[in-house]
């Protein structure tokens, strides 16, 4: 039923538990001996963030927030606010903060900045989907899913309008959908 709204499916179950499982790998090789917290930002990253926690093998803590960027429409503003902080204090602590998808890079650059302002003892950027093409603001990132074209996705914790979230792949949504 969702399905007759998805244009092309770009990542499957099993291409997403793969490539999320190399992460997690990469992640426990990197930070070995060290405790972690990742950070998930709220909504779009729960379910990668759920699976990336399960395959990382360290000593973890897990915090989220949330910020607005997109509503209903599918183009950044630059306007970002922070509508959940963390729980947790930050400082002295390995954090990685978990996305669901870098874009324009606006909603990162500026919460990356806030965070660093906590003094953590280090950050870095775990994002599943990268459209470099749209990047306006630059933003260091070390983990990466997948490089995608610019397109609007959804599934897998990504929404249009707060549904779709619960399509278990990735797929780009058919533009009428949208409108586009
Ligand atoms: P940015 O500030 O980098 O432009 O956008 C960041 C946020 O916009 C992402 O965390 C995500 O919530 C949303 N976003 C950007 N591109 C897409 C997309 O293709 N699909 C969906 N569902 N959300 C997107
Ligand atoms: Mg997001
Ligand atoms: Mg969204």
């Amino acid at each position: 039923m969702l399905e007759k709204d998805i244009q092309e499916v770009l990542f499957s179950e099993e291409q997403l538990k793969t490539r999320v499982n190399e992460i997690a790998q990469e992640i426990d090789r990197d930070y070995a001996g060290k405790e972690i917290m990742l950070i998930s930002v709220l909504r779009g990253s729960f379910i990668f963030m759920a699976d990336l926690c399960r395959a990382i093998d360290l000593d973890c803590t897990l915090d989220f927030m949330s910020v607005s960027s997109y509503g209903k429409g599918t183009s950044s503003s630059g306007q970002v606010q922070i509508t959940k902080d963390l729980s947790e204090d930050i400082s002295g602590r390995h954090i990685i903060v978990v996305e669901d998808i870098l874009d324009s890079g606006n909603t990162l650059s500026y919460l990356l900045k806030i965070l660093e302002h906590r003094h953590p003892a280090s950050i870095r950027l775990c994002t599943l989907l990268d459209k470099p093409d749209r990047r306006v603001k630059p933003v260091e990132v070390h983990y990466s899913g997948f490089t995608i074209p610019d397109a609007f996705v959804v599934g897998y914790g990504l929404d249009y309008a707060e549904k779709y979230r619960n399509l278990p792949y990735i797929g780009i949504l058919k533009p009428e959908v949208y409108g586009g």
